[in-house]
């Protein structure tokens, strides 16, 4: 990962702060150009955190110096569409102005340049509750799930919007008394609702967080690494692919799960590309067989493996 300097960024510009408050302007202008210089993005950003954070003047002019915040972020993140932190910051700040066609505008550009990014997903899902696009609302709170089964925020609208039985749209909220998109009975009249995630509980989804933290540990992956991965990253991500780490894996795969393995599947598990062996394990679980699963996810993977 690029380094963002962030934290010299920082005290360069509490070094700039403090030099205009003694009116030298020279040393100010230096430690900003300095901090131009490491990272001209990272600058934006926290120049941009901080104007948002300033609270003095009146309300017209708060909102005046967040719309002109949101301008020339929106200036940065196409001069440099690929850093994914800037459409983050901007959709957000997007958000809070209430700008939910521009939320929906930002994280389109972030996701076509990172398309598994849960954090502008969640954003986005966001924006189009907002705009009553339940229907949108719902594939995407989907993809979510898919992404990142395990992700609070994730969990969090999934337990507060439930779907509608009839149409599959987004309830707005967990009380909601009709649907909107077909006008059906909601949960708020106590018709019965369904959960996004129902439709996704396959054996990925559900052997996920346990796979995770096997591979993490038997490959030594840094907590913070760890934490940001998703079920799409960890197969096409963060993983370094020599046969050492493959075999690692499948050891510890093997103990984890041993005779839970259905065997034909098993064995044909491709021992090369990390991603795809840990694929090819996670499909030759055999949910009945295994032993180790708590009885409420055995009986949700069994579930799945009728239908
Ligand atoms: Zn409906």
């Amino acid at each position: 990962m690029q380094d963002s300097h962030e934290d010299t960024i920082i005290q360069l510009l509490n070094q700039s702060g403090q030099a205009v408050m003694v009116g030298d302007s020279a040393r100010a202008e230096s430690a900003l150009s300095r901090a131009r210089q490491l990272d001209p993005v990272t600058l934006e950003l926290e120049l941009a955190r901080r104007a948002w954070a300033n609270q003095t003047g009146s309300k017209d002019e708060i909102n005046r110096r967040r719309e002109g915040v949101v301008k020339r972020l929106g200036g940065v993140a196409v001069a440099a569409p690929d850093r994914i932190d800037a459409w983050r910051a901007l959709s957000e700040y997007l958000r809070q102005l209430g700008n939910n066609e521009g939320v929906l505008r930002a994280t389109a550009s972030g996701l076509k340049r990172d398309p598994v990014n849960v954090e502008l997903w969640i954003r986005r899902t966001k924006a189009q509750i907002d705009m009553k696009q339940l229907d949108s609302a719902a594939r995407s709170l989907r993809h979510c799930a898919r992404l990142a089964p395990t992700h609070d925020a994730v969990e969090a609208m999934i337990r507060v919007h439930p779907v509608c039985a009839k149409c599959d749209a987004l309830f707005a909220a967990a009380g909601a008394e009709t649907c909107g998109k077909c006008g059906a009975d909601g949960p708020g009249r106590g018709a019965v609702v369904r959960s996004v995630r129902a439709r996704h509980n396959n054996k990925f989804d559900i052997y996920f967080p346990r796979v995770r933290d096997l591979i993490a540990e038997t490959l030594d992956m840094p907590e913070h690494i760890q934490r940001q991965l998703t079920l799409d990253t960890l197969l096409k991500r963060h993983l370094k692919r020599t046969n050492q780490h493959c075999a690692k894996v499948l050891r510890a795969m093997s103990k984890e799960f041993g005779t839970a393995f259905d065997e034909p599947l098993f064995q044909s598990a491709v021992n090369g590309f990390l991603d795809l062996l840990i694929a090819d394990l996670i499909r030759a679980i055999n949910p009945r067989e295994d032993k180790t699963i708590d009885t409420q996810i055995r009986r949700r993977a069994l579930n799945e493996t009728k239908s």
